[in-house]
């Protein structure tokens, strides 16, 4: 299985400031319904930009199966160590809230 590092909304913490938006450089993220959504996973080059620039702690970061240009973003195969293995962030229902 391959995995993208990709940011996931919470949105039960998102106030729907959109800084995150403001902040990330390839646009991946736009506000929907007032809830920041990865709308372009594509174009996310996975450097967090987004984390930093929100004040809400509603960004997390975790490692989601996708498919994709494997020359943007950080792309893991599930055999490297991660923070949150590849396998795990598949299983866990993490990608749910990202929309
Ligand atoms: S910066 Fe945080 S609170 Fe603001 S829109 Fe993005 S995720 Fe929501």
């Amino acid at each position: 299985m391959v995995c993208k590092w990709t940011p996931i909304i919470v949105a039960d913490r998102c106030t729907g400031c959109g800084l995150c938006v403001d902040a990330c450089g390839p646009k991946s993220l736009a506000m929907v319904d007032g809830i920041a959504v990865l709308t372009l996973p594509d174009t996310c080059g996975s450097e967090e930009h987004c984390i930093a620039a929100c004040r809400d702690e509603a960004i997390q970061m975790a490692w989601l199966p996708l498919s994709g240009d494997g020359t943007v973003g950080r792309w893991s195969d599930g055999a490297e160590p991660r923070p949150v293995p590849c396998s795990d962030a598949a299983q866990d229902g993490n990608g749910s809230s990202a929309q």
